[in-house]
C-alpha cells in the first residue's frame, strides 16, 4: 500500500539545492582521527587537555544515556554510535527531538549550565562514544577558547535545526520528511546500511507505526532505500535527496558553514 500521490510524489520533487552531498562526511581539515568530528576540529594543545579524561565507551540500543531530568554526568561524543533526544509527553509518545552522531555532541545543557537533561536520551543505534565527566568538560571549556567557541557554534547549529524541524513538521509532507530522516541518519552512520526501528522512525516523523509502514513502503517502491526487519539499505542517495524537503540541505550547510 502507498500513499495516495506518493509515488507521483517521490518522482517528481526535486529539492536538495546546490549544497551538495553527505555533509557529514565532506572531508574537514582535521587534527586527528577520533571519529567524532568536534573534537577532530581542536587543536592540539586544547585536545591534549581533554584527551586523559575522554572514555571510550560501547553503547547499546535504548541504552538510556541521559534520563529526563536527571543529572548530565557525562558529556557524550558519538563516533559509531548513534543518539535519540526525546521529548516526553505525559499523555502520548515521545516525539523525537533530534538526533546526535559523530558531527555532534550529547550534553549541551550542561555547558548552559542546566544540570538536567531536558530530553531523555537514548541510544538509537549501538556503537562506540567517546565519553567526558560534566565537571571536567566543563573545565577544559574555561580554559579552551577553540572548544568553547565550538560548543557555542553547535548549539548555535542546534538551535537553528531545531526550528527548521518545526517549520518542517507544519509544512513538509511525511514522505519527504521521512527522505530528510533518511539522509541525516545515514550521514551521521556513515555506512548505507544503518538500523533503525519503526518505532524510532515513528518517534522521528511524530506519527504512527502504521503510517511509517505506509511511507518506507513508498520509498523502497521508488527504490531508494530497502527496509526489512528494521535495517535500512540506501540504494539511491540521490533520488533520496531529489525527494528530501528543502530542510536537509538547509540545515547541513548550515553545519558546514558555522561549525566545521
Ligand atoms: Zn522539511
Amino acid at each position: 500500500m502507498v500513499l495516495p500521490g506518493a509515488r507521483a510524489f517521490l518522482v517528481c520533487v526535486r529539492r536538495g539545492g546546490p549544497f551538495g552531498r553527505k555533509f557529514f562526511m565532506s572531508p574537514a581539515p582535521r587534527n586527528r582521527d577520533t571519529g567524532n568530528q568536534l573534537l577532530d576540529r581542536l587543536p592540539a594543545s586544547e585536545y591534549s587537555q581533554l584527551e586523559p579524561m575522554l572514555q571510550r565507551v560501547s553503547l547499546t540500543l535504548r541504552q538510556v544515556i541521559h534520563a529526563f531530568e536527571a543529572e548530565v554526568t557525562h558529556i557524550y561524543f558519538p563516533v559509531t554510535a548513534l543518539a535519540s533526544l526525546l521529548t516526553i509527553m505525559e499523555e502520548d509518545e515521545p516525539v523525537e527531538a533530534g538526533t546526535v552522531g559523530r558531527e555532534g555532541f550529547v550534553g549541551l545543557s550542561a555547558c548552559l549550565g542546566v544540570e538536567l537533561s531536558p530530553h531523555r536520551v537514548i541510544c538509537q543505534m549501538a556503537g562506540e562514544s567517546l565519553r567526558v565527566p560534566t565537571r571536567n568538560f566543563l573545565e577544559a571549556m574555561d580554559r579552551g577558547p577553540e572548544l568553547a567557541r565550538l560548543v557555542r557554534r553547535y548549539i548555535a547549529y542546534t538551535l537553528r535545526d531545531a526550528s527548521q524541524t518545526i517549520a518542517c513538521n507544519v509544512s513538509h509532507t511525511v514522505e519527504s520528511r521521512a527522505s530528510r530522516w533518511m539522509l541525516l541518519i545515514h550521514d551521521q552512520a556513515g555506512r548505507d546500511e544503518f538500523p533503525l526501528t519503526q518505532e524510532f522512525l515513528a518517534y522521528m516523523l511524530g506519527v504512527r507505526r502504521q503510517t511509517v509502514t505506509v511511507v518506507a513502503g513508498a520509498l523502497h517502491a521508488a527504490g531508494l532505500i530497502d527496509y526489512r526487519r528494521g535495517v535500512v539499505i540506501v540504494r539511491d542517495r540521490a533520488g533520496l535527496e531529489e525527494t528530501a524537503c528543502e530542510c536537509y540541505a538547509s540545515t547541513r550547510g548550515y553545519y558546514k558553514r558555522i561549525v566545521i
